[in-house]
């Protein structure tokens, strides 16, 4: 069989997408460590600056394996709720190590957090309240607005007048009578604009914002700039990635001068999701039927968007490979409709897309899916989540994550087991 490579060098070490399809099932997400471990360095040494650490955003991947290998890359991470706690602690994360970033979260959230000794962010003077009530005396963080945003999709900006996210700049005189009222001691202040930007100045701008915001508080321990750093996601287009030199250095020069006025020392924290998993992972499926329909041609595919929910949600685009059994196919190309099996109209991840031509059984690889991909998949038309397979850097192929059985879609219905561990 003739088997073509991906452009991503080296992307499946020792085994082809059809070894792995056969070994694994379909649909499957592969990571590679090596890339994964590239990111994550490339993060790490964004600035030289000494007081300086990387959090994992864990919501963009939070399978076990990929984060512990995020942890020995010496970053630590953020986490949304008590299940990324859960999960992050699972892969070894100290407490310590763990910034909760909550949004509106409960009571029972908060305390989980608190009782572990786990950092919470709150995200708005009533949560400052709610925090302050259950752990008088406590550290806090406070999760800022500074007024700017930034994203791929307006779902996604998370700074800028028209979000939920953050306090207002104009609430600092409330947050520190909260503060003093509870006696809490405000240790960070954090933010984060939005997901996907690939112009630095953007991210610039809000630190520049934050940094305003920070000068109006005494002997923060750390200021933390949020996420965002894009991916390209049009790399067969000649797309440009992110410019990470250019951003450390705007970032150093701001932190350098902002800090000879400040009168301590503060950590300077960034929190990138994407960016460090997004490149290292493919999703491949396989063809099951093609059709022409009126003037479409349409492939379909097992890729449906319980599995893959970006292009349906935000109109995301990923660059496609096609593994093919014919390599005479690659000669000639033609405009297609790659379409899942869920039963909407809307299933479709690419749209209109020049590809080279396909038959039953070829196998397609979706660039860059490692970052928001199996983490918002989902059991929609009661179809099972598929396997995760990791690449090591040795280049052997290890699961990490087995496909979900039809007895799962049943588990949730036993109900008897869920009140009697409510009970305990
Ligand atoms: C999602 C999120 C991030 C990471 O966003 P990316 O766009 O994946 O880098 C960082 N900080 C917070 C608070 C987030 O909610």
């Amino acid at each position: 069989m003739n088997t073509y490579y991906s452009t991503k060098t080296n992307f499946y070490g020792s085994i082809t997408p059809q070894e792995l399809i056969d070994t694994y099932g379909s649909p499957l997400y592969v990571y590679n460590e090596t890339i994964l471990r590239e990111r994550c360095r490339e993060m790490a040494q964004l600035i030289k600056y000494p007081y300086f650490k990387v959090n994992y955003s864990s919501k963009a991947n939070s399978n076990l394996e990929l984060l512990k290998i995020v942890r020995e890359e010496g970053i630590d991470a953020d986490a949304m709720s008590p299940g990324e706690i859960h999960v992050l602690t699972a892969a070894g994360f100290k407490p310590n190590q763990i910034f909760y970033i909550g949004n509106n979260v409960s009571s029972e959230e908060m305390r989980y957090a608190i009782e572990r000794d786990i950092l919470v962010s709150v995200d708005s003077v009533s949560q400052l309240r709610k925090f302050g009530m259950l752990n008088p005396g406590g550290e806090v963080a406070v999760r800022f607005n500074p007024g700017v945003g930034a994203g791929h999709h307006e779902k996604v900006v998370t700074g800028g007048a028209n979000t939920k996210f953050g306090v207002a700049p104009d609430l600092v005189a409330e947050v520190k009578t909260v503060l003093r009222e509870y006696k809490l001691t405000l240790s960070g202040i954090n933010q984060h604009i939005g997901s996907l930007f690939m112009d630095p100045g953007v991210y610039l701008t809000g630190v520049e914002r934050l940094l305003e915001i920070a000068a109006q508080f005494e002997g923060l321990d750390f200021i933390d700039f949020g996420g965002g750093f894009g991916t390209s996601y049009r790399n067969q287009a000649g797309a440009k990635r992110l410019d990470i030199a250019e951003l450390g250095a705007g970032l150093e020069e701001r932190l350098t001068s902002w800090t000879g006025s400040y009168g301590s020392q503060p950590l300077f924290k960034v929190e990138p999701g994407r960016y460090l998993v997004a490149e290292c992972g493919v999703l491949l499926g396989t063809v099951h039927g093609i059709k022409k329909s009126y003037a479409t041609k349409y492939i379909g595919t097992d890729l449906g968007f319980n599995v893959l929910t970006r292009p349906v949600l935000y109109g995301s685009h990923h660059d496609i490979e096609v593994y093919h059994k014919n390599l005479e196919g690659f000669i000639k190309k033609e405009v297609v409709t790659v379409v899942g099996n869920i039963c909407e109209s809307g299933d479709i991840i690419a749209k209109d897309r020049e590809l080279p031509i396909m038959e039953e059984g070829d196998i397609l690889g979706v660039m860059d899916a490692g970052a928001y991909g199996y983490c918002m998949s989902s059991n929609y038309n009661n179809r099972l989540r598929p396997a995760e397979v990791l690449i090591k850097t040795s280049g052997e192929p290890v699961l990490i994550r087995r496909r979900e059985i039809l007895e799962d879609l049943i588990g949730t219905f036993l109900v008897k087991v869920e009140v009697n561990k409510s009970e305990k």
